[in-house]
Formats: C-alpha cells, structure tokens, sequence
C-alpha cells in the first residue's frame, strides 16, 4: 500500500516496523514496548483486543497475561490456535495503568489495524471488548452484539466480550464459551458469501487454500477502501438461518479447522 501516510508498507512486518517506532501519540511515551501483533499472517481470522496491558507491553507481544490464557483455553475449544490465528489490539501501546484508550489515540493508531486488515484479508475478524467493537461498530453495544455473526464492509464480525472481563465475571465467561463456538458458523457464512471455495470446503480444504495464500501474499492486492465505507455499513445479521446451512452444507464443518 503506497499512500503519502506509509510510502514503505508493503507486509505485515514492515507495519510492525513502523508500529515499533511510533510516536504519533501521547501512548508512545509511557509504553515499554509496542505491540503490533503477532500469528499466521496467512490467517483466515484476525482477533482484535483493545489495547496491550503490563505484560504485553514488557513482551511486545499480544494476550500473554491471564486474558491471554483465558483466549488460549477458549480458542482451543473450537479447536483453534495461536498459530490459525493473528492476534492484534486497537491500540497498539499500552494505555497507563490499563485505562481505556482515548479516541484520538485510536484515530490515530487506525491506519495500522487498517493495514493489517487490508494485508492478512482476514474472513473473520473477532473483536474482544467493547473498545474493539467501537472501531468497527462506533454505535455497537457488546451486551447486544456479543456471539451475533454480523457484516462489516464485505467481512463477517463477531464480537465476544473481553476476556479479562471474563476473568473477573463467571456468567461473562460462560457468555464467552458459548460465543466462541459460533467461530466456526462465522467462517462457513463468510466462506458462503463470498464464493472464494464452492463448494464449502471439506476437511483439509481450507489448508489448501491457506497454503495457496501463502504463496500469493505478496501478489495479492490491497483492498482500497475508505473511512466512508464505514457510514454504509449497518450492523445485520446476514441470512444463517438453520435450513439453509443444512441444505447447503449438508454435514457438520467443523473439521475444517
Ligand atoms: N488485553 C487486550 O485487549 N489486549 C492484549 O493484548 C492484552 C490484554
Ligand atoms: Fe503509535 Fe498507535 Fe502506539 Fe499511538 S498507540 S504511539 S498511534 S503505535
């Protein structure tokens, strides 16, 4: 992506590059480390937190703490990894003492989760918080939306509540075991949507097409949107009705992961 704003972007690592060096707000001073994110950068998910906390920071890496555990364990029980996924945060420096970032400080940390949007062209994108349904969602309220397959620009969302909020309430994170098995049924809706496998891939197909993007990752085009995209989007709920999954679908995909 060549714009005036990053003239050098072309992977996944030269934004973490740029993000590492950042100082384009106040979060840059406190912070012992940034955080861009980390996993496959051929993942059909991108996870999205709301901000690095005292462990990220000191590691430069995301979800390493207790949220992070919690994530594993909830990821696993799809079954997913750390290694299927790519992991990143709304903001990528720690805001002092744990605070909820502030709006400019996400105004101005935006072209990167833009970037890394456009490069990894995610299926799915799991948002983890309110803060991160906010950016896709600036109307979205997470005691509503959590676990609902959702539309943003032409990607499905599912947001799930934080899971440090699941650490501090149980009927949260029973919330959060529910909604986390609903992954699966997001990525065959987005796989239906958007045709890129027809049929819907059976077991080991989508490794096949992951390998296949992993050679194209540095051919494949960058979508070019704008901020305007987002006023057109409306939350929704895209046809998932029962029937058609099983008419179309026929058998359970779960093994797809
Ligand atoms: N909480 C977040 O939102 N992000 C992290 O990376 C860790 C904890
Ligand atoms: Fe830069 Fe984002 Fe860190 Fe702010 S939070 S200094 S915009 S990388």
């Amino acid at each position: 992506m060549t714009t005036a704003e990053n003239p050098t972007w072309d992977t996944i690592e030269d934004v973490a590059n740029s993000v590492r060096t950042c100082t384009k707000c106040r979060l840059h001073s406190s912070r012992t480390n940034a955080v861009p994110g980390d996993g496959s950068a051929v993942a059909s998910i991108l996870i999205v937190g709301e901000g690095p906390g005292f462990n990220e920071d000191q590691l430069g890496l995301p979800f390493v703490g207790r949220s992070g555990k919690l994530l594993d364990e909830l990821l696993a029980t799809v079954p997913l990894s750390r290694e299927d996924v790519f992991i990143t945060n709304v903001v990528k420096c720690r805001p002092p003492n744990n605070r909820d970032p502030l709006p400019d400080e996400v105004a101005a940390c935006r072209p990167y989760l833009e970037f890394q949007m456009q490069r990894l062209n995610p299926k799915v994108i799991v948002t983890l918080g309110r803060h991160s349904l906010l950016r896709f969602y600036p109307e979205g309220k997470i005691s509503n939306a959590h676990g609902k397959i959702l539309r943003w620009r032409d990607r499905i969302l599912l947001p799930l509540y934080h899971p440090a909020a699941g650490l501090r309430n149980l009927a949260i994170k029973q919330d959060l075991q529910k909604d986390v098995l609903m992954l699966p049924e997001a990525l065959r809706e987005s796989l239906r949507r958007t045709n890129t496998v027809s049929p819907v891939p059976k077991t080991g197909e989508l490794q096949i097409q992951r390998a296949n993007s992993t050679r194209k990752l540095s051919e494949r085009s960058t979508v070019n949107r704008t901020l305007a995209d987002d006023a057109v989007d409306q939350i929704s709920e895209p046809n998932i009705g029962k029937e058609t999954f099983e008419k179309e679908q026929g058998e359970n995909q779960l093994g797809m992961f």
